[in-house]
C-alpha cells in the first residue's frame, strides 16, 4: 500500500482500478483479465490487416502516379509489418502480461527503436521515420475512429479509475462517466473544462500528482479523495473496507443539504438572489432539475463539438439538443452560451492552432470568423428557441463595439433565414471575463441584454495567469484585490444601466467567495448543480448590509492575504451554522 498526495479539486470518494494514459490520452493503458486477452490479439491482428491493405494500396497507387522507385519505402513498411520483433512481439506481450493491445504495440515499438539505436547503423537510422511511420499506422488502426481511451473504458468492468498526464476536455466529453469513477492527473487546475465537467457529475478529482501515469501501475487498486487530494494505492483490505465508508459518509453529506430544496434562495436577512446552474452534457439536465436549479445560468455548448461524433455540431442535432434542453426546463430559463472554443479545450474540428487562442482567437472573435458555423448555431438556437425561455449568450466579449457587430450579424442571420420574428424576444447577453470587458461594462451594457461575468477567464487574463497550469496555482487568486475591484466596477456598470447581471464562474460555487460576491452588488449566480445546495445554505449566514461593508475593505486591501483574513469572520459564521445543524 502507497500513499499520495495531490490537491483535490472535485469532491467525492471512489475506489476503483486504474487505467493509465500515459502520455497523453492516446497511450491508454489497462491489464487484462483472462478473457480479456484473445479480443486483444483479435484487435491486434484486424489492426495489422487493416494497416497491411492501406499500404498495399498507397504502394500501386504511388506506383501508378509517381514511380516505382518511389513506392519501393511502402514496400519497405510492408516488410516491417511482418518483422517478427513488431506485431508478432506485441501478441506475446498480450499473451505473456495481459497488457492491453495498444500498451503492448508500444512496447514493441519502443524495443524496435531501442535495437535500431542500439545498432548505429546508418541504414537502420534512415528507416527509424518509416518505422514510426508504419507504427503510428498501426496504431491508429487499433481502434479506428475511435478515441482509445473513450474505447478502452467501454470495454473495461467498472468501477474505473482514469490517471493521466492531462486529460483533454474533448476526451472527457466522451468517456462513459457512469464507468469512470475518479480522475487522478499530473496536469490540471480547478477550472480546467475536464475538471468542471468531472465536478458536476460528481465524479472526485485529484490533480497535481507529478509522475503519477508512470508511478500507477495499469490495473492497481485505488482509492481516491478529491477533497484531501489523498490517494492510496493498493489498499490493504481494511483500508479498503474504510474507504468504502468514507464514500458512503461524502453521498450521505451531499444528501443531507436535500433539506432546503423547493425553498428559494435568501440571505440572513431575507435578500432574494437567484441561483441558476452550469451544464456541459445536456444528458445531465436531470442534475439541474434534481439541485432545484432556478434556470440554466450557463450551458457551454461547445462540448457539442467533443460528442465523439462528425455530426456533433451539425445543425439538426443542435436545435434538437437545444430543445430538449428548453422544452425540460420550460418556464424556466436557458441560457446557451454560443461555441467557447480555445486551445484549452484541444477540440479538433475547432483547434485554431496553438497558443494563439489563449490570446484571444475564440469565443465571439472565433465565432465572427468561422461565419459558417456561427450562422448554424444561431439558426439552431432560433429555431429551437419556441421550446421554452431560451437567452442566447456571447463568450470572451471584449468590447461594445464586438458585441453590436456580433448583435448585428445576428440579426442578420435571422433575416436570411425567415427568422426574424422568432429572434425578437430572444435576449442576447455577454460575458464578461476579460478586463476590456469589465472596464467598460456600461458601455458594453447598453448592446447587451443581460450580462454574465465568468471569473475563470476574468481571473486568468487580470492577474496573467494560465488557469490550466498547475505551476501557478498559486498565482491564481480570485480574492485578488485587482480582481475584486474589476468585479466591483462590473456590477456598478450593470446597475447604472439596469442590466440582470450574474456570475457563472467557479467563483459563485465557493461559499466564502459568494459572500464577497453579495457584498459587491451581485444577486445571481449560476454553478455546477451540486453546489446549489451548499450555496443556499451558505447564504443563509450571509447578512447582505454585512457583507456590503466587507467588500468595501475588501476593495481597498492591499492584497489578497488581507482579503482571506477579512474573511474569517464570515468562515466561522458558516462553519458554526453547518456544524449546529449536524447537531439538531
Ligand atoms: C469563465 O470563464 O468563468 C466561464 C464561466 O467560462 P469557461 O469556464 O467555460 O471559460
Ligand atoms: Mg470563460
Amino acid at each position: 500500500m502507497t500513499k499520495y498526495n495531490g490537491r483535490g479539486v472535485a469532491a467525492g470518494v471512489a475506489v476503483g482500478r486504474a487505467v493509465v494514459a500515459a502520455r497523453d490520452a492516446h497511450d491508454v493503458r489497462y491489464r487484462l483479465a483472462a478473457s480479456g486477452v484473445e479480443r486483444e490479439r483479435q484487435r491486434l491482428r484486424s489492426a495489422r490487416d487493416r494497416t497491411r491493405q492501406q499500404l498495399e494500396e498507397i504502394s500501386s497507387r504511388v506506383s501508378r502516379t509517381v514511380g516505382a522507385a518511389q513506392a519501393s519505402i511502402f514496400a519497405a513498411q510492408l516488410l516491417m509489418l511482418d518483422d517478427p520483433l513488431l506485431v508478432s512481439r506485441a501478441d506475446v506481450l498480450i499473451r505473456t502480461e495481459r497488457i492491453n493491445a495498444d500498451w503492448a504495440l508500444q512496447r514493441a515499438i519502443q524495443e524496435l527503436h531501442d535495437v535500431f539505436a542500439r545498432e548505429g547503423d546508418a541504414w537502420l537510422s534512415e528507416r527509424v521515420g518509416d518505422l514510426a511511420d508504419v507504427s503510428g499506422r498501426l496504431q491508429r488502426n487499433l481502434r479506428p475512429d475511435r478515441d482509445p481511451l473513450v474505447d478502452l473504458i467501454d470495454e473495461l468492468d467498472p468501477p474505473v479509475i482514469v490517471v493521466a498526464r492531462e486529460l483533454p476536455a474533448s476526451v472527457a466529453a466522451q468517456l462513459d462517466w457512469t464507468r469512470v469513477r475518479g480522475l487522478i492527473c499530473e496536469v490540471g487546475s480547478p477550472t480546467h473544462h475536464t475538471v468542471i465537467l468531472a465536478r458536476s457529475l460528481g465524479v472526485p478529482v485529484v490533480i497535481g500528482l507529478s509522475g503519477a501515469s508512470q508511478a500507477i501501475t495499469p490495473g492497481q487498486l485505488l482509492a481516491i479523495d478529491g477533497t484531501s487530494g489523498e490517494v492510496v494505492v493498493e489498499p490493504t483490505d481494511e483500508t479498503q473496507e474504510r474507504w468504502m465508508q468514507r464514500a458512503e459518509l461524502a453521498r450521505a453529506a451531499l444528501a443531507a443539504f436535500d433539506d432546503l430544496s423547493g425553498k428559494v434562495a435568501v440571505t440572513a436577512d431575507g435578500e432574494r438572489v437567484i441561483l441558476e446552474a452550469n451544464l456541459e452534457i445536456a444528458d445531465e439536465i436531470a442534475r439541474v432539475i434534481d439541485a432545484g436549479a432556478e434556470g440554466i445560468g450557463l450551458y457551454r455548448s461547445e462540448f457539442l463539438l467533443d460528442a465523439g461524433h462528425p455530426d456533433g455540431a451539425a445543425e439538426e442535432v443542435q436545435t434538437a439538443v437545444y430543445r430538449g434542453l428548453l422544452s425540460a426546463m420550460a418556464p424556466r430559463p436557458v441560457t446557451i452560451r454560443t461555441f467557447d472554443a480555445g486551445e484549452e479545450r484541444g477540440t479538433g474540428a475547432w483547434r485554431t492552432g496553438g497558443h494563439r487562442d489563449r490570446f484571444g482567437l475564440r469565443g465571439i472573435r472565433a465565432g465572427l470568423q468561422h461565419d459558417d458555423r456561427f450562422r448554424a448555431q444561431i439558426r439552431a438556437l432560433i429555431r429551437a428557441s419556441a421550446s421554452g425561455t431560451l437567452r442566447i449568450l456571447l463568450p470572451f466579449v471584449t468590447s461594445s463595439d464586438e458585441m453590436r457587430v456580433a448583435r448585428h450579424m445576428i440579426v442578420e442571420i435571422a433575416r436570411e433565414a425567415g427568422l426574424s420574428d422568432q429572434l425578437a424576444g430572444i435576449p442576447i447577453g455577454a460575458m464578461i471575463e476579460v478586463p476590456a470587458a469589465a472596464l467598460t461594462t456600461d458601455a458594453l451594457a447598453r448592446n447587451a441584454d443581460f450580462l454574465s461575468v465568468g471569473t475563470n477567464d476574468l481571473i486568468q487574463y487580470t492577474l496573467a495567469v494560465d488557469r490550466t497550469d498547475e505551476r501557478l496555482a498559486g498565482h491564481y487568486e480570485p480574492m485578488a484585490p485587482a480582481v475584486l475591484r474589476l468585479l466591483r466596477l462590473v456590477a456598478v456598470g450593470a446597475r447604472a444601466e439596469k442590466r440582470p447581471l450574474s456570475v457563472c464562474g467557479e467563483m459563485a460555487a465557493d461559499p466564502l467567495l459568494v459572500a464577497l460576491l453579495v457584498g459587491l452588488g451581485f444577486r445571481q449566480f449560476s454553478m455546477t448543480p451540486s453546489s446549489i445546495p451548499v450555496i443556499k445554505r451558505a447564504l443563509l449566514t450571509i447578512d447582505s448590509r454585512a457583507a456590503r461593508l466587507l467588500a468595501r475593505r475588501a476593495v481597498r486591501a492591499s492584497s489578497a492575504q488581507m482579503v482571506h483574513e477579512l474573511l474569517i469572520p464570515v468562515a466561522d459564521a458558516m462553519h458554526a451554522h453547518a456544524t449546529g445543524l449536524k447537531g439538531n
